[in-house]
C-alpha cells in the first residue's frame, strides 16, 4: 500500500439555486455553505454532523486534523477519492450557539435531495449527531450501530465514530478502521 499522505479532496461546489440558502438563520453566523467534496457520484456516501474549518485565516485550503484522520481509515481500507463523497447534516459551520434540533431538521432536506439525485450504494454516518439525524432516532448511537447495515431511507446505511472523537480518544482509531474496512468488503459484495 501506498504511504498514506492527507490531501484536498476537490469540493462539490453548492448549487447556484442554494448557494443563498436562509432556511434556517444559521447563515446569519457567518460561514459559508460546503456542499459536499469527493465523488459525487461514487457508491458510498459519507456524512458528518457540520463542515469544519476548511481554510486558514488567509484564506488558504487546509486538511483539518479530523479530514486526514477519516482519510487515513478511507485509504488503510484500501477505497479512494473517486469511491466516497462525504457531505453534512448541516451545510454550514455553527460558529455560536443554534438551535440545534431546529436547524438539523431543516437543513437536512438538502442531503435529502442529495441522496435522491446521487442515490449511493452506502451510507455511512459518521459520529452520534449524524447517526441520530439520519436515522430520526435520538436514541440510537455508534456504539450500537456500528458494525451491522440497516435499512434508512431506502439505504443501506452503517454507523462509524466520529473522526474528530478518534483524535479525541486514539484508542477509537482502530474502531474506524474497521468500520471503514467493513464498508470496503460491503462494496466488494455489491460490485
Ligand atoms: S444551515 Fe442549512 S438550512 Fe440553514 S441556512 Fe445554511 S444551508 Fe440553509
Amino acid at each position: 500500500m501506498n504511504e498514506f499522505c492527507p490531501e484536498l479532496w476537490a469540493e462539490d461546489p453548492t448549487p447556484e439555486s442554494q448557494i443563498d440558502c436562509q432556511c434556517c438563520g444559521l447563515y446569519q453566523q457567518g460561514s459559508r455553505m460546503i456542499w459536499g467534496e469527493g465523488n459525487p457520484h461514487a457508491p458510498i456516501l459519507i456524512v458528518l454532523d457540520n463542515p469544519g474549518a476548511r481554510e486558514y485565516k488567509e484564506g488558504n485550503s487546509m486538511v483539518c486534523g479530523t479530514r486526514q484522520t477519516l482519510q487515513q481509515a478511507i485509504h488503510e481500507a484500501g477505497l479512494c477519492q473517486k469511491q466516497i463523497y462525504i457531505t453534512y447534516i448541516l451545510k454550514r459551520r455553527p460558529v455560536r450557539k443554534y438551535d440545534k434540533e431546529q436547524v438539523r431538521s431543516i437543513c437536512i432536506r438538502h442531503l435529502e435531495e442529495q441522496l435522491t439525485s446521487q442515490k449511493p450504494e452506502l451510507v455511512v454516518c459518521l459520529g452520534n449527531v449524524a447517526v441520530q439525524s439520519f436515522f430520526t432516532d435520538p436514541e440510537v448511537d455508534v456504539k450500537g450501530l456500528r458494525g451491522s447495515w440497516h435499512d434508512v431511507r431506502g439505504y443501506q446505511t452503517t454507523a462509524a465514530y466520529h473522526p474528530l472523537a478518534v483524535r479525541r480518544r486514539p484508542n477509537l482509531l482502530e474502531l474506524l478502521k474497521e468500520d471503514i474496512n467493513f464498508v470496503s468488503n460491503k462494496l466488494d459484495t455489491i460490485k
